[in-house]
């Protein structure tokens, strides 16, 4: 179903069959922790919310992707393009909407920051940052998702939150990746590269409007207690994966070797919106 899917918005060259069983493996095994850090941004009256102005007004979305200096992102690990996770899944996830999503796979498609002013950052910091880097307006039928990764930590409330690896600004198309954090998430580097991809993935489905965050929900999925995750353990929206559910979702993907991190609830969400 998922294969089918994936075939119909023209993803097949993905070649699922050649990805590393073993990468799968490490891939499922720390998909958990990357949504356990995730903290949901403290929510901004806005006249204009990104996603509001999104679905129906949009035939192109673009990642600009920006890095401070010593903190850029992974790009692959065991002959793997670390990229193709988040690329196939926005795509998958936005094919019921005819958006295609550009996403840059090597550094040389991201903009290098520098080394950044401040070593932590706060909302206000973060959003600065992102307006420099923004190249369209997100008035017009070409938009643009900023996704900064920051060689520092995010400061909230005048706390230093060293656990928090990413974070959405609400109502906005900024997504702020905190390059320690997911440094620090493993010793082994093959869990580093798929906490930080899955991350992306799950910020960046805040930004689309999921859960209930601007796309409403069309079953009953909203994991209201935990801000705009879902209930499904399997779905990256999962705002964290009890050690119960661990091994089933490792079984769930590793026998079609599928990429599809979205669950059928979110994705259905979408489809209706
Ligand atoms: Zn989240
Ligand atoms: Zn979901």
């Amino acid at each position: 179903m998922k294969r089918s899917i994936a075939n119909q918005i023209g993803v097949n060259s993905l070649n699922f069959k050649r990805v590393n069983h073993g990468f799968f493996l490490w891939f499922l095994l720390v998909i958990g922790f990357a949504q356990f850090s995730c903290r949901k941004d403290v929510p901004e009256a806005s006249p204009d919310r990104f996603v509001d102005n999104l679905y129906g007004h949009t035939n192109k979305l673009e990642l600009i992707i920006a890095y401070e200096q010593g903190a850029d992102p992974y790009l692959n690990f065991g002959g793997f393009d670390n990229w193709r996770i988040t690329d196939y899944n926005l795509n998958q996830l936005l094919a019921t909407q005819n958006i295609p999503v550009k996403v840059p796979h090597v550094l040389d498609s991201m903009k290098n920051l520098g080394v950044l002013a401040q070593n932590n950052y706060t909302r206000q910091n973060i959003i600065d940052i992102a307006a420099d880097v923004q190249r369209y307006s997100n008035k017009d039928s070409v938009k643009g998702i900023v996704l900064l990764f920051l060689n520092g930590y995010l400061i909230k409330d005048g706390v230093i939150e060293t656990r928090v690896l990413g974070l959405t600004i609400d109502g906005s198309a900024v997504v702020a990746i905190f390059k320690p954090v997911i440094s620090a998430s493993s010793s082994k580097e093959a869990e580093k590269n798929m906490v930080e991809q899955s991350t992306i993935t799950h910020e960046i489905g805040h930004v689309l409007g999921l859960v209930n965050n601007g796309v409403p929900p069309t079953s009953p999925h909203h994991d209201q207690a935990n801000g705009s995750h879902c209930s499904n353990a399997s779905c990256v929206m999962y705002w964290k994966n009890g050690a119960g559910e661990v091994v089933q979702y490792i079984d769930q993907f590793t026998t079609g070797q599928d990429i599809t991190l979205f669950g059928e609830q979110c994705m259905a969400d979408l489809k209706a919106k």
